[in-house]
């Protein structure tokens, strides 16, 4: 899976392709067998740096989370205040006072029937 180690022979320029950590150490154990017996598997091993793609995938990640939230943000933003909302305001305004204005007309009826419905 995570194929970042490449191990360089530290006796000659051999060095193995990308493999695991296991993997390689196993590569260069055998050339060491093979192309230098008797010598300790040294040289040095290469790490890729492809751990980065995890961290730009968090990256990426997170902004798209970011960018997730700003638009819902955003729609809900977009639905209260339209652009057309002033105008409509003002003119929705007076239609809502007079619709409470006739609905507190419409209230003192039922509560004066409520009292003398009592005997
Ligand atoms: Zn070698």
């Amino acid at each position: 899976m995570s194929a970042n180690y490449r191990y360089w022979c530290g006796e000659c320029h051999y060095r193995t392709p990308w493999l695991t950590e296991s993997q390689g150490a196993e590569r260069q154990i055998d050339h060491y067998a093979q192309r230098h017996p008797g010598v300790p598997p040294g040289g040095r091993v290469e790490v890729r740096q492809a751990d980065s793609g995890y961290g730009c995938l968090a990256l990426v990640g997170g902004l798209f989370l970011l960018l997730v939230l700003l638009s819902t943000c955003s729609s809900q933003a977009r639905s209260a205040p339209l652009p057309a909302s002033p105008p409509t305001a003002v003119t929705t305004d007076p239609a809502h006072a007079t619709a409470l204005a006739g609905g507190e007309h419409a209230v003192p009826h039922p509560s004066r029937g409520a009292s003398p419905g009592r005997p």
